[in-house]
């Protein structure tokens, strides 16, 4: 099963995106932890990548393209895999469909999550994650331990730096601009799901599931 996970920042598709290839045993492509990784490594990747991740600006195309081709062709990707934050832009999807369509294949769902503007505002400044393992927290719903530790692997819990609130609005913004496009580009295809991500985490998951069951 090939996935794509589509959604604001902060509808939480990452979350749930883990969740849902846990169940189906595939690796959860998260573009975000790529280039974090690369940022924190300070390859070359992540120093070009730093400056427009800082201001919440999306990364060039040719950039994460060339980035997703060539993780989708490991090993572990063979029985399929789930996209996280990619695609964010309709050249990104039109290149995931080429690259795939080399091996005769294609996505088989995209899992739309929504949630209320205000909401995912509220979500994403009071989030907070180990910068060691990336399990999330959230100051108002779900609190770090009093230490910030991570309860998971001992790590550092901290606030990303794009989840500021200036930072914040500029990813919403430019996800109206340039990612929401796709839901026309994937409901011509047939593909596209929306799923209420306002419950919990498990009753978002539970819809997901459901869905994918009947299919
Ligand atoms: P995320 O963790 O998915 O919110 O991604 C964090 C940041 O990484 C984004 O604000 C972008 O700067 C960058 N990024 C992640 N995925 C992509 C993508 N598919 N295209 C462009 N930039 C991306």
């Amino acid at each position: 099963m090939k996935l794509v996970m589509l959604g604001a920042p902060g509808t939480g598709k990452g979350t749930q995106g883990v969740r849902i290839s846990k169940d189906l045993n595939i690796p959860n492509i998260s573009t975000g932890d790529i280039l974090r990784k690369a940022v924190s490594e300070e390859t070359k990747l992540g120093i070009e990548a730093k400056q427009y991740m800082d201001q919440g600006k999306l990364v060039p195309d040719e950039l994460i393209i060339g980035i997703v081709d060539e993780r989708i062709r490991e090993k572990d990707c063979e029985n399929g895999f789930i996209l996280d934050g990619f695609p964010r832009t309709v050249p990104q999807a039109q290149a995931l469909d080429e690259i795939l369509k080399a091996t005769n294949d294609n996505i088989d769902f995209v899992l739309e999550l929504v949630v209320g503007r205000e909401q995912l505002v509220k979500r994403l400044t009071s989030r907070r994650v180990c910068e060691s393992c990336g399990k999330v927290y959230n100051v108002i719903s779900n609190p770090p331990p009093a230490d910030s530790k991570c309860e998971a692997c001992g790590g550092n819990i901290i606030q990303r730096s794009d989840d500021s609130e200036e930072t914040v609005v500029n990813r919403l913004k430019i996800y109206e601009e340039k990612t929401k496009p796709l839901k026309e580009y994937y409901t011509a295809q047939d593909k596209l799901k929306e799923f209420d991500g306002n419950g919990t985490v498990e009753d978002v998951e539970r819809s997901i599931r459901e869905f994918l069951e009947h299919k």
